[in-house]
Formats: structure tokens, sequence, C-alpha cells
């Protein structure tokens, strides 16, 4: 029996936790949950439109997208936590044909995107009926991802994990600092998100990592929204709704924010502004309760994750930004072949690690 202890359990330690077997690791799992991103995240599982020029965060994205149907099944997540509800990508209507286009060819080596479809005025209206009619992007092989759902689910499934909540030190690359003493280790994984740094310095690490504040709003609306896509509008305000009638909007990219978790009138308004004008009648969805969730995302220099063994034989995986749902299952993966299998099959899907921490 290898001991692996894994610290942080956001979606990075709560995969791989459940994706190595329990007959050959002994796992604990320790995990201080404030201002984690997993939990406070919007959901949207969409990666291949994204604008972003890194070849290897899409390759990484893509596969995290295509790698979640399989998770979904094998880990027994009911609808409500994950579904491929589709996306509808609003953007002015002379970027339209130039987007289907790059979906046509994206597709070509990720079928998972599913069928594109330019939506008429109409089309769009009745596919979400909060959206004025105008024209939009649907791809069918978009989803969303209850980050919490996912989470609970997660823990229930995993029997065999020593669960502890709280927050450790870590001593040497063997040894944890925890609440009962030292606890020795074979392995440890460090998935602990934007405070990969304070928590490597004592081994003298020096990492490109930075926190960045993100809040959503979610409304509690009586709207029947099961079957309702996530749409992806122009700037920061994006719909994502859930079952049950909860409407999420969001998120925000606050770097200068810090460590900082309280919700802002500011975040609000610039949501719902960003919002309002694809809207049909704003009020009616602004006019349900809402609460704000406010997580802690973790981002580079390059916005790129990065993870894998350290020299010390330490493993981290951080830096996930705002894309971490899409791409945190995929590393997770990554990271369980290479316990399991000594596979380091991920070149391709990132930059080398010392360009992140030294
Ligand atoms: C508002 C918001 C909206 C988002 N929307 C999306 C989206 O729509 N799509 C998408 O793909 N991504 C989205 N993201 C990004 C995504 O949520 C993150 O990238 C991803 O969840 C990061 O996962 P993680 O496991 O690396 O870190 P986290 O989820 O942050 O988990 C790390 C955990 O480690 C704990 N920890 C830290 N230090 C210690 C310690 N010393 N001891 C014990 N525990 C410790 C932390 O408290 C935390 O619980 C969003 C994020 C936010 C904040």
């Amino acid at each position: 029996m290898e001991k692996i202890a894994i610290v942080g359990g956001g979606i990075i330690g709560l995969t791989l936790a459940n994706l190595l077997p329990p007959e050959k690791f002994e796992i604990t799992l320790y995990d201080e949950p404030t201002g984690q991103a997993t939990k406070a995240s919007a959901g949207i599982i969409s990666p291949w439109l994204s604008k972003r020029r890194n070849k290897q965060w899409y390759q990484l994205a893509k596969a995290g997208a295509a790698l979640l149907p399989k998770l979904a099944q094998d880990f027994q997540l009911d609808e409500a936590i994950y579904r491929q509800v589709g996306s509808l990508i609003l953007q002015p209507e002379e970027n339209l044909a130039a987007l289907t286009e790059l979906a046509e060819t994206r597709k070509i080596d990720a079928p998972e995107i599913g069928d594109i479809h330019l939506l008429s005025n109409q089309e769009t209206a009745e596919m979400l009926p909060l959206l004025k009619p105008q024209k939009s992007l649907f791809i069918t092989g978009g989803a969303r991802l209850d980050g919490l759902g996912y989470l609970n689910h997660l823990k229930k499934i995993a029997t065999d994990i020593q669960f502890h909540n709280e927050k450790v030190q870590i001593k040497n690359p063997e040894t944890l600092l925890t609440s009962h003493g030292p606890e020795q280790y074979d392995r440890i994984v460090l998935a602990v998100g934007p405070h990969l740094k304070e928590l490597s310095a004592p081994l003298n690490y020096q990492v490109d990592i930075r926190p960045q504040k993100g809040q959503l709003i979610v409304f509690e609306t009586n709207f029947t929204s099961e079957d309702w896509p996530v749409a992806m509008l122009a700037g920061e305000s994006d719909l994502i709704p859930f079952n049950n009638g909860k409407i999420l909007l969001g998120a925000t990219h606050e770097n200068d924010a810090n460590w900082d978790l309280e919700p802002t009138n500011a975040a609000f308004h610039q949501l719902t502004e960003g919002a309002a004008s694809f809207l049909i009648q704003p009020e009616k969805l602004f006019q349900f309760p809402h609460s704000q969730r406010v997580g802690t995302r973790a981002y580079t220099s390059d916005f790129a994750p990065f993870f894998g063994e350290l020299p010390d034989g330490i493993i981290v995986a951080s830096g996930l930004g705002s894309s971490g749902l899409t791409t945190g299952p995929m590393i997770a993966n990554l990271l369980a072949n290479f316990l399991n299998n000594h596979e380091k099959k991920w070149d391709s899907y990132q930059k080398s690690l010392i360009n992140y921490l030294k």
C-alpha cells in the first residue's frame, strides 16, 4: 500500500482521490475550504471557441471537456450535477459567421463539440426565454457542472478515503504538520489552488501564482430551467441555468483584490448591467431573491495551469484560473495515471514546470 496525502479538496484533489485504486493506495485528504474556487464556480464547460492562443491549454481544456461525460458515468453523477445542455454563444451578429467556421474547424479533432447551429432571433429566444430575440451560435456539446454538488457527491462515494477538515503545513517532502502532529507519507500531493506559494515556501520553492477574486450572483427563480442551455454573453456576465430555477450570473475576474471574500455591490452592478442588454426584460430575472458567491482562483503570469512531479517527489497542480472545472478533472486523470502506472503523458498539455516553479 502506498500512503498518499492529498492537500486540497477542490476539483483536482477530490477527482484524483476518486481515481486512485483503493487496493493500491491509502489516501488521506486534508482540506480547509475557505475561499475555495470549486465550490464558488459558475459551471461552464465549453472551451472550444476560446480566443486563447495557448495551444497546450487548448489541448488540456479540450481533453477535459471530452473526459467529463466519461467521469459522469464512472462516478454516477446525476443530471443536477453535470449535464450537456449545450451552450449558446451570443456575439455581435457580424462575428457569428466566423465563429461558426471556427467551431466547424475545431470539430474536426474535437467531435465532442456536438452539433453546431446558427440560430435565428426566434430560435434563440425559444431556447432560453430570458433572452431577447437575437441571433446566436448553439453547440450541443457544451455542459454545466455544479462544482459544490460534484465535490459533495465525490466525498460521498469515496468511502475508503480519510477526510480531515483542516489546514496543514509541509515540513519536508514526506511530512505534513497536522493538528495531530507530524504525519509521514510516501507521497504528498499539493492541490491547494492559490495557496501553493505560501505552502511550499518552507521548502524554498518560488511559485508564479497569484490569487484572483471571482464573484457571481445566484438567483432563486420559479422558472423551469433544467433544460435551458448555458448562455455565454459577450463580456463577463454569462448565464448558467441549473435545476429548480437556480440561475447563476457571473463571474468577475478581480486581480487586485488579493484574498478578499466579501461580496460587493460593484460586482452585482457590473454583472447585472453586463447581462441586461441581452435580456428581454431584465427585471424578470433580477426581481428574484439572490445571493452572491465569492471564491479565489489561482492564476499564473501566462494564465496557464501547471502540474507534475517536483525533483523531491512532491506532486503539485495549480494555476487553473477561470477554466479549472474544465481542465481540473483532466489534470487529476493525468496525475492518477502517473501515480498508478508511472506514465508521464503530459508534455502536450503544458509548458515545462520550471516556467512556474523554481
Ligand atoms: C466565481 C468563479 C467562477 C468560475 N467559473 C468557472 C467556470 O464556469 N468554468 C470553469 O471551468 N472554471 C470556473 N472557475 C474556475 C474553477 O472553479 C477553478 O479553476 C478550479 O475549481 C480550481 O480547482 P483547484 O482544485 O485547483 O482549487 P480549489 O477549488 O481552490 O481547491 C483548493 C483547496 O485547497 C484548500 N487549501 C489551501 N491550502 C490548504 C492547506 N494548507 N491545507 C488544507 N487545505 C488547503 C483550499 O482552501 C481549497 O479548498 C470559476 C472560479 C470562480 C472563483
